[in-house]
């Protein structure tokens, strides 16, 4: 025999064959367990009783790895596991269905693959569309519309020279078989989508269940790949989408139908109290700064003017910056550790070392300003220890 008669026929789910070499990898007269390739595994099952571990083809045969030996020349039962096989058939033909849909909704589309996991399916489009929220979930709904009118799902083989030629079918040159050969095999969701294609699908769209698209990445070689799940692992991932949405709509007293709204009047709110919040932040600063300069004091004979003030790095040197006119250094220290000291006629880096030498830390700037961090004392001790001289 040379290949699987699986995709010919993927309904034969229990089969006799002769053996024709023993052992652990077994080579039978004819075989229904579909071999990985082109993107869906191996079919699970046994042969004889025995687990099937995997299924390839090798040397243009379908070699079956089982958990087990057998003899040659003798007759033995094949079962394929029904549940994995129909998962997977409708996991294949839904990719081609997704293609179909994205046929409508790209510009100059190109197959770049795709591959079945017990959890998801991953299609990969050539595009230069974008591929973002708003079309993954035009996606889901064209492939689902794909899947509700019920379509005709049917497979031929194409002279190899026919099958290139007709510009409607999808082709991926990197990974399909049989373009080699002397036919190709399409595949057609009729109306929808052709493809040349190796693999086991279902005769009809309705057949694939809903459909849920999970989401995009972008895997470089200028493709967009798309992931979606068939079945009960799509399902899940609704039942979880579900599940937030009326969480977040109850949490804002709302109804998902206004739930973006909500959230977008939200967040407009939170960005007004955060500008509102800092104009308010730097007000009082300010006021904190002209109390701190009414308090100055005489230091070496220069007028200087020290406090404490619960701002960031940034505000504080924004602040000493602005030291008033009628003072000669400013100092204002954090609660934790941080200062900053604007000067005219002193040089603020110099005040700077001075004061990490007394109380650590480190720090520096210009003759302007100048600032330090990671101080070993607070705010208040450095301002007693600069008016306490
Ligand atoms: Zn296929």
């Amino acid at each position: 025999m040379t290949a699987s008669n699986a995709p010919e026929d993927p309904e034969t789910l229990t089969f006799e064959a002769t053996v024709e070499r023993g052992g652990g990898e077994v080579v039978l007269s004819e075989t229904y367990f579909y071999p990985a390739g082109g993107g869906q595994p191996a079919d699970r099952g046994t042969l004889a009783g025995y687990d099937v571990l995997d299924a390839q083809t090798e040397n243009g045969v379908v070699v079956h790895h089982i958990d087990g030996e057998l003899d040659a020349d003798t007759t033995v039962t094949g079962e394929i596991d029904a549940e994995f096989r129909r998962y997977c058939m409708r996991a294949h033909t839904a990719s081609h269905a997704l293609y179909g849909a994205g046929r409508q909704l790209f510009e100059e589309l190109g197959y770049g693959g795709f591959d079945i996991t017990p959890e998801k399916v991953r299609v990969d489009f050539r595009t230069p569309t974008e591929i973002d929220d708003d079309t993954l979930v035009d996606l889901e709904t064209l492939v689902n519309r794909c899947v509700w009118e019920s379509r005709d799902v049917t497979w031929e083989r194409l002279p190899r020279e026919e099958a290139l030629s007709r510009e409607d079918v999808a082709f991926n040159t990197k990974t399909e078989e049989g373009i080699e050969s002397e036919t190709v095999r399409i595949v057609e969701i009729d109306g929808w989508d052709a493809a040349a294609c190796g693999g086991t699908h279902v005769p009809n769209t309705r057949r694939i269940g809903p459909v849920t698209v999970l989401d995009r990445s972008n895997p470089g070689e200028g493709l967009t790949r798309v992931e979606f799940a068939v079945g009960p692992p799509g399902v899940e991932r609704r039942t979880t989408e579900k599940q937030a949405a009326l969480a977040s709509a109850r949490i804002l007293e709302t109804n998902v139908d206004s739930l973006t709204e909500e959230v977008d009047r939200l967040r407009t709110e939170r960005d007004t109290l955060r500008e509102e919040r800092e104009d308010l932040r730097s007000e009082l600063l300010e006021y904190r700064i002209e109390s701190i300069a009414a308090d100055a004091f005489d230091r070496d004979g220069r007028r200087w003017a020290a406090g404490v003030v619960d701002a960031d790095a940034n505000a504080l040197s924004a602040a000493v910056r602005e030291c008033p006119d009628d003072l000669d250094v400013l100092v204002l220290a954090t609660p934790n550790g941080q200062l900053a000291v604007g000067s005219g006629p002193l040089d603020a880096g110099e005040v700077v070392a001075e004061l990490t030498e007394t109380f650590g830390g480190g720090g520096g700037g210009s003759p302007d300003v100048a600032q330090a961090g990671g101080l070993d004392a607070d705010g208040a001790a450095v301002v007693e220890h600069l008016r306490g001289q």
